[in-house]
C-alpha cells in the first residue's frame, strides 16, 4: 500500500471517529541506507468500498436495516433519488414524515424549495438541468423521531452507506445541505455560517456547504436565501460549465 493510499485510509477512519489503530505483529525497525529502497508500508486494512460497488448493491446491503435505533420508528428506508451517474450530489440530514411515507428524499416543502432552487437557478444561468439530473440523499436513511437531529452514532453507522453512495456515483461536486451534512462529510464542529460559500473537499471531490432548505423556509431568513442562491450558482457553474 502506498503512503498516499494509507494516508487516505487513515483520514477516513479518523472521520469515522476511530482514533486508534494497532498492528498485531511487532514492527521490525529497519535502518535505511542510501543504497536501499525505502521499505514499503505493509499494513492491511479492510477495503472501505467493495470492488465494483453500485447503488443497487449498496441498497441490497442496507436491506431491512436494524443497525441503529432509527429503524424502530421508520416506515420506509429513504435511500436516495435521482441520476445514478449524476455529476452533482446533494446531501441532506435525514427524512421527514412525508419522505418516510414515500421512501423518497426531499418531497415536502423543503423538497419543493430544493427543486425550485436547482431548476430555477439552472434556468436563470442558462444551464439545462432538472432535479432528475442530480442525485439527492441524506446522512441517515431513516426518519429520526420528531425530526430530531441524528445522533453521532446513528450518523456513523449510516455514514458507511453515504460513503459508498458517493464513491459509487463519483460526482464532480457534492453540495452539503445544512450543518449535519457538513459535519458528517467534513468532520469538525463548524456550522453552515462558517463553512458556506467556500469550496471544501470530501476525499478529493470538491464540496460546497450551503443552508438546509428547511432553514430557508423560515420567514426571517431571507438573507440566507440570497446567500444560498449564490452558493448554488457557484456549484452549478463549476459542475456544468
Ligand atoms: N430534510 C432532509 O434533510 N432530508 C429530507 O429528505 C427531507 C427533509
Amino acid at each position: 500500500m502506498s503512503p498516499e493510499v494509507l494516508r487516505q485510509r487513515l483520514e477516513f477512519y479518523r472521520d469515522l471517529g476511530i482514533k486508534q489503530l494497532y498492528r498485531r505483529a511487532p514492527i521490525s525497525i529497519q535502518r535505511v541506507t542510501p543504497e536501499m529502497n525505502p521499505p514499503d508500508i505493509d499494513m492491511q486494512l479492510p477495503s472501505l468500498v467493495p470492488a465494483g460497488d453500485t447503488l443497487e448493491l449498496i441498497r441490497t446491503d442496507i436491506g431491512d436495516c436494524t443497525r441503529c435505533r432509527l429503524c424502530k420508528g421508520r416506515k420506509k428506508i429513504v435511500f436516495g433519488d435521482g441520476n445514478p451517474n449524476a455529476r452533482l450530489v446533494f446531501v441532506g440530514e435525514g427524512p421527514g414524515a412525508d419522505e418516510d411515507e414515500q421512501g423518497i428524499p426531499f418531497v415536502r416543502r423543503a423538497g419543493q424549495l430544493l427543486t425550485q432552487m436547482i431548476e430555477g437557478t439552472a434556468a436563470k444561468e442558462g444551464i439545462p438541468l432538472k432535479r432528475a439530473g442530480v442525485y439527492i440523499c441524506n446522512v441517515v436513511k431513516c426518519r429520526p423521531p420528531e425530526n430530531r437531529t441524528p445522533e453521532p452514532d446513528e450518523m456513523e453507522i449510516c455514514g458507511q452507506f453515504l460513503f459508498r453512495q458517493l464513491s459509487a456515483i463519483k460526482p464532480k461536486a457534492v453540495c452539503a445541505l445544512g450543518s449535519t451534512a457538513a459535519k458528517a462529510l467534513l468532520g469538525g464542529k463548524d456550522g453552515v455560517t462558517k463553512l458556506r460559500g467556500k469550496w471544501h473537499k470530501w476525499h478529493d471531490i470538491p464540496l460546497m456547504v450551503t443552508y438546509h432548505p428547511s432553514y430557508l423556509l423560515r420567514p426571517y431568513n431571507q438573507n440566507a436565501k440570497r446567500e444560498s442562491w449564490e452558493d448554488l450558482k457557484k456549484v452549478l457553474h463549476f459542475v456544468y460549465d
